[in-house]
């Protein structure tokens, strides 16, 4: 293995684990390893190993992998994953800070045990606070950015970036700030408004029923496969503006279509899912069939919401 990121006289107290199986942790449970994988025990472990990484060594930061494909081939060089000493959430009044290894979905519960509205939409969404605020993740007409008040992140070498709504740079599913790679998310800000315990409860339960019809929660998959085209790419087509991804996946037949071990669900055509013995390659050509389908057909090119990451087999 090339990457050997440690000075010999640094002691770190997080774990490394060499050849680590990502790709099984991942949730579509198919794709190869990382080199490596360094797990922190908590932030100034994670800054003196960035600090001492390697800058011309590949390096990437991984949540839940509730968003990623990855590839057959694994991934070269460490993963960083931030596991439970970065999963805290407190509650001052209306502001609830998480660190970025917590799930979205506990961020959720903590908020309306605090009798505090507005971040439920969190609750239907897999994966942890570092994968919500790459990804500006969203549901149900809300996303990170309208809950966000600050977020915290290690810069390359180790150092401390807080950055405001504004230096996030978020859009539809996307985040200015995490763009380059260069930024590890380690903390975050939301703000909800106080309400009553009940009300945020039964929205909590309404979410839950909700995405129990409509997705293929029980499956091995990412969620969206494709992020929605924009009117402006809609009207470029001549297709009616807030035409979503699903029904162009639709159109070309994409609904039920098979690659190998992949599938796009029968119950929602824009989610994959891996149906038991699908590679990565099988989830990757699936999605690229379809892309060509529905810009041959259609003349829109779809967009992948799933990052696909590391080597192809
Ligand atoms: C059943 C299902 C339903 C879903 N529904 C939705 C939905 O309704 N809305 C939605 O938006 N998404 C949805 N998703 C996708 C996914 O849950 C979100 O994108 C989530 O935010 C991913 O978080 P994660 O921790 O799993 O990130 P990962 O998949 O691990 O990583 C995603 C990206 O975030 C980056 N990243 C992760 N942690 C950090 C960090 N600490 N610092 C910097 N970058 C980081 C990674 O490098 C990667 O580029 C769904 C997924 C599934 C499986």
């Amino acid at each position: 293995m090339s990457c050997v990121p440690l000075e010999k006289q640094v002691t770190y107290r997080g774990s490394f684990t060499k050849d680590f199986p990502l790709g099984e942790k991942s949730w579509f449970r198919c794709g190869g390893s990382a080199d490596l994988l360094f797990e922190p025990e908590d932030i100034e472990d994670l800054s003196i190993f960035l600090k001492e990484y390697p800058k011309d060594e590949p390096l990437m930061v991984l949540g839940g992998m509730a968003n990623c494909i990855i590839r057959d081939g694994g991934i070269r060089g460490c993963v960083i994953r931030l596991g439970k000493p970065f999963a805290e959430i407190e509650i001052h009044g209306n502001k609830i800070m998480a660190g970025a290894g917590a799930l979205n979905g506990s961020v959720a519960a903590a908020a309306a045990k605090a009798g505090i509205g507005g971040l439920e939409f969190l609750s239907g969404i897999p994966g942890t606070v570092g994968g919500a605020l790459a990804m500006n993740a969203g549901a149900y007409g809300r996303e990170v950015k309208d809950i966000l008040s600050a977020g915290m992140a290690l810069d390359a070498y180790g150092g401390f970036v807080p950055l405001d709504l504004e230096d996030m740079d978020m859009s539809y599913r996307k985040c200015g700030a995490a763009a380059s790679g260069d930024l590890v998310f380690v903390s975050a800000i939301f703000e909800g408004v106080e309400e009553d315990k009940t009300l945020v409860r039964e929205r909590l339960k309404e979410i839950k029923a909700k995405r129990q019809d409509t997705q293929p929660i029980s499956e091995k998959t990412g969620g969206s496969t494709f992020a929605n085209p924009t009117d402006e790419e809609l009207e470029a087509a001549g297709l009616e503006k807030g035409t979503r991804a699903w029904q162009l996946v639709e159109k070309v037949g994409g609904r039920g279509l098979k690659i190998g071990g992949a599938q796009m669900s029968e119950k929602h055509c824009n989610f994959m899912i891996n149906t038991g013995d699908a590679s990565a390659s099988d989830l990757e050509d699936l999605g690229d069939e379809l892309i060509r389908r529905v810009r041959e057909e259609c003349g829109v090119e779809l967009h992948w919401e799933i990052k696909r990451l590391g080597e192809r087999g």
